[in-house]
């Protein structure tokens, strides 16, 4: 039978946990040719292992180096349907004054400059195909100020603009540019806390927020606008939260 994702190819960064790992399965168990990349050989060998018989390739890269991504896009062989920018790390709570150099140089490397730098290696082939889809991990924090710290908060309101740009320019050539904006997620993200003032003012506003929710939720909403169910979609940014986006 027929998948959703049936003869084509999906390139899935931060593959071997959470929510990217969760978005991966689903796009194989949909008859996708899935290239997964996470920095943990060991997390993508497992999720390979469990996914024995589909298909599935796995690659150890880092998506703040470029070599890395060079090898991920020698792996597609020239044809990539779809991108899903999932990697991600968060910050340590901290409000702007308490921001160090450490924490905002490599939140903005891996959640911004490196989706930007796979979505600029993956568009030109979109281009050529005059078809494509890319899903951008967005967060709680590219829509509101009371979700994290200030690094992790612009490094998402960053994709939040990278995905509106791309699904400006591009939407006329054919591409679908889309971003998911999670909620609480029970993965194995880790937040730290290093500012009694970040800690006091993001738990007072988490206290509102639903109950977090599964990895497998997130697939659900990222693999609707990654495939061709999100036809008429382009430039959305989707909160899939369980409804905080309401309170
Ligand atoms: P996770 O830590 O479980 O999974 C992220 C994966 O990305 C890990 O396997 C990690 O090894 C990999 N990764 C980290 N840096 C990388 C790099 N430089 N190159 C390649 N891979 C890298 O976390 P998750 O919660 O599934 O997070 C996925 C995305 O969802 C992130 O962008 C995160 O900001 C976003 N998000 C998560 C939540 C949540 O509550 N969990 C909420 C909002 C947004």
């Amino acid at each position: 039978t027929e998948g959703r994702f049936t003869g084509k190819t999906v390139i899935v960064t931060g593959a071997g946990s959470g929510i990217g790992r969760a978005t991966a399965s689903r796009v194989a168990r949909e008859g996708g040719r899935v290239i997964g990349l996470d920095i943990s050989e060991e997390r993508l060998k497992a999720f390979a292992a469990e996914h024995d018989g589909l298909d599935v390739t796995v690659i150890t890269a880092d998506v703040t180096k470029d070599d890395d991504l060079a090898r991920v896009m020698e792996a597609t062989g020239g044809k990539v349907d779809a991108l899903a920018n999932v990697a991600g790390i968060m910050d340590n709570m901290t409000p702007l004054h308490e921001v160090s150099d450490e924490i905002w140089n490599r939140v903005f490397a891996v959640n911004v400059t490196g989706l930007m730098k796979l979505s600029r290696a993956v568009i030109p082939l979109m281009l050529d195909a005059g078809r494509g889809s890319i899903v951008n991990i967005a967060s709680e924090a590219g829509l509101r100020g009371s979700a994290a710290g200030a690094a992790y908060t612009a490094s998402k309101h960053a994709v939040v603009g990278l995905t509106k740009s791309s699904a400006f320019m591009y939407g006329p050539s054919g591409l679908r540019v889309n971003a998911v904006a999670p909620g609480g997620v029970i993965t194995n993200i880790e937040a730290r806390f290093d500012s009694p003032l970040g800690e006091e003012r993001v738990m007072g506003a988490l206290a509102v927020s639903p109950p977090p929710t599964t990895a497998d939720q997130l697939a659900a909403s990222i693999t609707f606008l990654l495939s061709d169910d999100g036809v008429n979609l382009n430039g959305v940014i989707l909160p899939s939260d369980g409804g905080w986006s309401a309170v």
